[in-house]
């Protein structure tokens, strides 16, 4: 057994066992090659903390690089990261698959002959960084910033690009949040402010979750081992899916909700919790706004609530606002909500009990899921975070924070100051609310002539393969017209890479350096990604001008990109841009990565100097050594500490208080926002009926709601292709089938049928199971990467060769595509040996063409699920077509913008000042001038 330090006892040599090397050992780290078994063969090892890259949780690992032969042998957890504490989830371990993979991408591409022609030369980084900067400085000197696009699919870095981008004083950010996570940020920052919320699943007395967080969630790993923690000392845990996910499967109480229903649920949870007095009066007379929601309402109530003291301690005011509640939700009993459902009566009542006798320990999280797959989701985090309000639950331990708690990101020296510029064709007019940019429309603003990209950084991200409507992507991404120059900032081919005119070899995790914070538990901590190669070798005494100088081939780190660019864009300074890149220890001279983070160490990072010190390092040399550092352990109530005169806050029980960063500072039950901008009938948290609602859906017909959006705990996205380990587990993607829907169809296990959307049908094997709700369907989302015969393309691991056929609308509004199948996953020749033991050979189907784009008129979000018709395959169907009209995905495309209401709102204003938003413009930007 091991001891409690995780050590095993010795028996005779001297040596021991462990469960993680401290860090006394990362120098020189011992342990017995395996492949040497049965001798004992020492082999010496220096270990070095970087970041993983492979999803959002930003863990830390471990590299292990044999001192023998300079190379990285294999990935484990950091113990001291505080976020991961040690562990990983498959993905981590993976990345060493990663940067071995022989099919990656490790000199600069151009392109030569057609965009999307698959021929390509090697060019050095000079020319392609002259040929760029040359571009972006015209750009700019001609005042089209706007026609200069930097868009991120996966961050994995705090604010150094946000930097770059308004060093360049222009409004040029773009993610990817609208087809991920938009609904839920908009129902949390109407209440709040801050858009994510912050569970603290480790202290729980009752875990909510809508999806799937325990197996493949945000914060997958993180979250996962503090709900089961949590779970092993007696909290119970309530799932929302319509899919028996292996989530669903270790909860307590598994509510598989008809997709998009979720809101009606959680409103009767709050009927039955108030009916039942669990609920927390106080804290609700404290901190919501239910004052200003009686006076603009009702006035008669609310003169009756301050006839009893209004919020003053004591009073019984706040009893008013709960008789006006219990009335104007009378409709969400139970009962209705088991019809809308499908969820039983009497479950709804006892989660409902369960989640209000948590009171004050309430650990909720909606993030993609049902947020994100319904219009109207916005409404479910919204719901969601009323029952931790009435439950007294926010900002508690065990309860439900706000993540710029839980988050923390330093300040870098110099900030450039706010551009004064907005983008449209980021941030159009018709979604004055949305959280964030329009990211999916933009394939469409470019065909209605909305404006033209000069200069289009695409960077972790492969639009063409990852949005909804990828064919209307790659007919915007192959005209020059449209997007005159693509540069694919990536480590590996992929679907949208194909159609650029530069490929750039970018670090994988180990690879770079990155500062990252994520809102894993309480407290906040920063971890440094760092390049694991450069780093060993400087451990050794060696010293690099570049990180690419210590990657593999000529794999540069981005950090170094933005700033070398940057400089070739403004050589003399006279741009103003150059001197936001210059050393601050060395003036005038290049900023390096060094001085960069190492000024973040020293002097924004509260207690790291004091930690590193007593040490005897440096802040460097300290985020260098361990990888992490913990800012600070929790912020519980942080809204009730008490505040000066001259700063913002709000009068509670007599005191200032920090409060929330809503214009009430409190809690909004009640927006003012939504009335304001145009949407008075959603001011209040409520139930929107989803577009795949079950009265729309005619089931005898072959109807049903298809759900492509969960995770497998394998995969992520398009991202994990590149590893053989992840993609031999899991390189099918089935659709699954009810029994009962399959008996209806006439259609068995690996039966092919086709799944027809409005704009077209791709064709797929099913899986009949009982693990999700007849009238559902449901398929993931990572699988069914593809390669066309021509040049390079996706990684060999996980694609599927195939065809590509077009025939072009007589109007030239679109055109029909057809995709089909040459041959699935093969066996192929490498260095790699492994790559001719390839064994699996499907490579899924890509679903994701065939949806059109459904965007929420107020939060922007992509509504991912889809009505759906499901028949047997036809004649001359094959496994993985695919057929797409571009036509008619643009005429959805209107229907679906018919339904904002654009701005200005008051003043003028595209946006509430209020809102968060992603690389935020000045004050003035935000006022329409024409
Ligand atoms: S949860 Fe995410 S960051 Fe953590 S090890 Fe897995 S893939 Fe990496």
């Amino acid at each position: 057994m091991p001891d409690r330090s995780g050590r095993y006892p010795q028996e005779d040599s001297g040596w021991t066992l462990s469960s993680a090397p401290g860090p006394e050992h990362w120098d020189d780290w011992v342990e017995f090659d395996t492949a040497a078994w049965p001798r004992r063969v020492a082999r010496h090892y220096s270990l070095v903390p970087t970041i993983c890259f492979n999803c959002e949780s930003g863990c830390g690992l471990l590299a292990y690089v044999d001192k023998s032969t300079g190379k990285i042998r294999r990935f484990e957890g950091n113990p001291m990261h505080p976020g991961s504490r040690g562990r990983t989830c498959a993905k981590g371990p993976a990345t060493i698959n990663q940067v071995t993979d022989t099919e990656r991408i490790l000199y600069p591409m151009k392109r030569v002959g057609e965009r999307g022609s698959g021929r390509w030369v090697r060019v050095s980084w000079d020319t392609a960084l002259d040929d760029i900067a040359a571009r972006m400085r015209k750009a700019l000197v001609e005042d089209r910033g706007d026609e200069i696009m930097y868009h991120v699919g996966r961050p994995g870095h705090d604010g150094s690009m946000d930097r770059v981008i308004q060093a360049w004083g222009i409004d040029a950010h773009n993610s990817h949040t609208n087809i991920c996570s938009a609904g839920a940020r908009l129902g949390y920052a109407l209440w709040h402010q801050t858009d994510r919320p912050s569970p603290d699943h480790e202290n729980a007395k009752f875990i909510l979750l809508i999806s799937a967080h325990l197996e493949s969630g945000h914060y997958f790993n993180p979250h996962a081992q503090r709900i089961i923690d949590a779970k092993s000392r007696g909290t119970q845990i309530a799932v929302f899916d319509p899919r028996l996910s292996n989530t669903a499967s270790m909860a307590d109480h598994w509510l598989p909700t008809w997709p998009g229903t979720e809101a009606a649920v959680l409103l009767a949870m709050a009927n039955v919790i108030i009916e039942e007095g669990l609920h927390d009066r106080d804290f609700v007379r404290r901190w919501v706004n239910w004052e200003e929601y009686l006076r603009a309402r009702h006035p008669e109530a609310y003169e009756r609530a301050q006839s009893l003291g209004g919020s003053a301690p004591g009073s019984d005011g706040v009893d008013v606002f709960f008789e006006v509640i219990r009335e104007l939700y009378k409709e969400f009993t139970p009962e209705f909500a088991a019809r809308e459902s499908g969820v039983p009566e009497n479950q709804i009542v006892e989660v409902a009990r369960a989640a209000g006798r948590a009171r004050g320990g309430l650990s909720t999280h909606v993030w993609r899921a049902a947020a994100s797959g319904n219009l109207g989701g916005w409404q479910v985090a919204r719901c969601l975070e009323w029952l931790v309000v009435l439950t007294g639950s926010v900002g508690t331990p065990g309860g439900t924070n706000l993540a710029a708690q839980d988050k923390f990101v330093p300040a870098p020296f110099a900030q450039p100051p706010a551009q004064d510029s907005w983008n449209e064709l980021a941030w159009p007019r018709e979604y004055p609310l949305s959280h964030h940019e329009m990211s999916f429309l933009l394939p469409h603003f470019l065909k209605e002539g909305r404006g033209r990209l000069e200069m289009y950084f695409t960077r972790v991200y492969n639009p063409a393969w990852t949005n909804p409507d990828g064919f209307t992507w790659i007919e915007v991404l192959r005209d020059e017209d449209k997007i005159g120059c693509h540069v694919a900032l990536t480590p590996t081919w992929n679907e949208s890479a194909y159609w650029a005119d530069y490929v750039l070899p970018m670090g994988l995790g180990p690879e770079r350096h990155d500062i990252m914070s994520q809102e894993t538990a309480a407290g906040a901590w920063i971890g440094f990604r760092q390049p694991v190669l450069r780093t060993f070798r400087e451990r050794n005494g060696e010293t690099f001008e570049a990180t690419w100088e210590a990657n593999p081939g000529e794999v540069w780190e981005e950090d170094e990109f933005w700033i070398d660019l940057s400089w070739r864009i403004d050589p003399d300074g006279s741009l103003g841009i150059r001197k936001w890149f210059e050393s601050p220890y060395r003036e005038g001279e290049k900023l390096t990565v060094d001085d960069y983070y190492r000024w973040i160490f020293e002097n924004s990072v509260p207690g790291l100097p004091e930690a590193a010190a007593a040490e005897n390092l440096q802040p460097l040399e300290y985020m260098r050594r361990y990888g992490a550092f913990r800012v600070h352990k929790d912020s519980y109530r942080f809204y009730e500490k008490e505040v000066g005169e001259q700063e913002d806050g709000v009068e509670v029980d007599g005191a200032k208080r920090a409060g929330f960063g809503t214009p009430s500072r409190k809690l909004e039950f009640y927006s003012a926002t939504m009335v304001d901008w145009g949407w008075p009938e959603h001011a209040l948290p409520g139930y929107i009926r989803s577009q795949v609602h079950w009265s729309h859906l005619d089931r005898d017909a072959g109807d049903a709601v298809l759900t492509p959006t969960f995770r497998l705990p394998t995969l992520i996205h398009t991202r994990s292709s590149n590893s053989k380990w992840l993609v031999e587990i899991s390189h099918r993607n089935p659709l699954w089938l009810h029994p009962v829907d399959g008996e209806r169809l006439g259609v068995r296990n690996d039966d092919l049928v086709r799944v027809n959307t409005a704009i077209g049908y791709f064709v797929v094997r099913v899986w009949v199971t009982e693990g999700l709700r007849p009238g559902i369907v449901a398929c993931s989302h990572h699988i069914g990467r593809w390669r066309l015969p021509d040049g390079p393309g996706a990684d060999k691991w996980t694609s599927g060769l195939v065809t590509l056929s077009e025939e072009p609308a007589a109007d030239g509004s679109g055109g029909r595509w057809r995709v089909r199948q040459v041959e699935g996953v093969q066996a192929f020749g490498s260095d790699d040996p492994d790559s001719s033991r390839v064994w699996w050979t499907d490579a899924g189907v890509h679903q994701n063409l065939t949806f059109p784009v459904q965007p929420d008129p107020v939060s922007g979000m992509h509504c991912w699920h889809q009505k759906v018709r499901i028949e047997p395959a036809h004649p001359g169907d094959r496994y993985a077509d695919v057929v797409v009209d571009t036509a008619r995905s643009h005429e959805i495309y209107k229907e679906w913008l018919a339904k904002t209401r654009p701005a200005p709102g008051p003043d003028n204003l595209r946006r509430p000042l209020w809102f968060t938003r992603a690389v935020r413009p000045t004050d003035d930007a935000y006022r329409i001038k024409d």
